[in-house]
């Protein structure tokens, strides 16, 4: 078991848990949030920083996203982002030879 950060554990099988909770959040490395729950909010509910509207600078509706455990409901990962495009912060581990 290797910790990945304060709240992703790697398993010996490969799978990505929760280190809070133990629930599985991914079956691989390559997709290591696919079981989170995904949730998609006005900008603007990220917090004072963030007061500008979005169509002030874009036609396109901008969304505060973010990804919690299904058992415990940590918040793993948060972006701003254009609703139509898929997520920025994509990762996944990989080992070089
Ligand atoms: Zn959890």
């Amino acid at each position: 078991m290797i910790h990945l950060d304060d709240n992703l554990m790697l398993t010996d099988d490969g799978a990505v848990m929760c280190a809070h909770c133990q629930t599985r959040l991914g079956e691989n490395s390559h997709e290591p949030l696919a079981h989170a729950v995904r949730r998609e909010r006005p900008s603007r509910d990220a917090g004072p920083g963030v007061h500008a509207d979005p169509k002030t600078f874009t036609t396109r509706e901008i969304v505060l996203r973010q990804l919690f455990c299904p058992g415990c409901s940590t918040v793993l990962a948060t972006e701003i982002v254009p609703r139509d495009e898929p997520s920025f912060r994509h990762w996944s581990l990989g080992a070089k030879a």
